[in-house]
């Protein structure tokens, strides 16, 4: 005799059973053609993603194949830590990060209109705060996510990076704005659908890169290169980020899952 006693957790499974609630996937698939951040000289950039076969059913490994993967820690989808910033160094590395600050509520900033007029629009606090009147305070570990539209150009490195002589130049948000949500809010942290949790231009701005600055210096994080924002209701979906938990990692490539509610 099976003895099933409804708890919250049998609900879901249920509803994700049912249908009635399903899983959106947000992540980018990880290969060598990934598009992945480039720095600008003097500055070193991480590897990109790649693989290499050890064993293919053949002399090394006759009943299986397997690989070892090469890949910097801030490729594709991939969560930022504090340890990551020179303002987060004494924070988190990606193996501490609280798992309860890694699940939590998904609510959506649209600007995909302004960027489409402007790939180096930055978000204001006055969009954060006109957010919160249409919608409500943003929720206790809730991951912002900044829908700029930009996963379109995900598969392409040149569309995706957007650079010229002057830079790179995709969307982010303000100083002023990061330094908000860094400090008057409860958020675990802010999702992006570009390369970096910076704009293109982060560079020009004060401090320089104040989305890195303000968040992981504050104990907040970043997770870049989502896809498939669009599928997202503005409140109401869960994130569930789950990158590798690397010693002393300053991110990590994240598998990036939400769960929405049916219409
Ligand atoms: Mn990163």
């Amino acid at each position: 005799m099976t003895i099933t006693t409804a708890n919250s957790v049998t609900t879901l499974l249920q509803e994700l059973a049912t249908g009635s609630v399903k899983i959106l996937d947000l992540t980018n698939r990880l290969s060598p053609e990934t598009p992945t951040l480039r720095l600008p000289d003097p500055f070193l950039n991480l590897i990109d993603f790649s693989t290499e076969t050890v064993s293919e059913y053949n002399e090394p490994g006759p009943f299986w194949k397997h690989k070892n993967i090469h890949t910097g820690e801030h490729i594709g989808t991939h969560i930022d830590a504090p340890v990551h910033w020179v303002s987060g160094r004494d924070g988190h590395d990606v193996s501490t990060i609280p798992t309860e600050r890694l699940f939590g509520p998904a609510v959506v900033l649209d600007v995909t209109q302004e960027v489409a007029e402007d790939p180096d629009f930055l978000i204001r606090v006055e969009h954060l705060e006109q957010w919160q009147k249409d919608h409500g305070p943003l929720p206790q570990n809730a991951w912002l996510l900044l829908r700029t539209g930009w996963d379109k150009y995900a598969q392409d490195q040149e569309a995706f990076l957007n650079a010229d002589e002057t830079g790179s130049h995709t969307p982010g948000l303000s100083a002023e704005a990061a330094l908000w949500l860094a400090t008057e809010t409860n958020i675990s942290g802010i999702g992006v659908d570009t390369v970096g949790i910076d704009a293109g231009r982060g560079a020009e701005l004060e401090p320089p890169f104040p989305a890195h600055y303000h968040l992981l210096g504050n104990d907040k994080y970043g997770v870049t290169s989502l896809q498939n924002l669009a599928e997202l209701p503005t409140t109401g979906a869960m994130l569930i980020v789950a990158p590798l938990p690397i010693v002393g990692g300053t991110g990590s490539p994240a598998r990036v899952l939400a769960l929405v509610q049916n219409a």
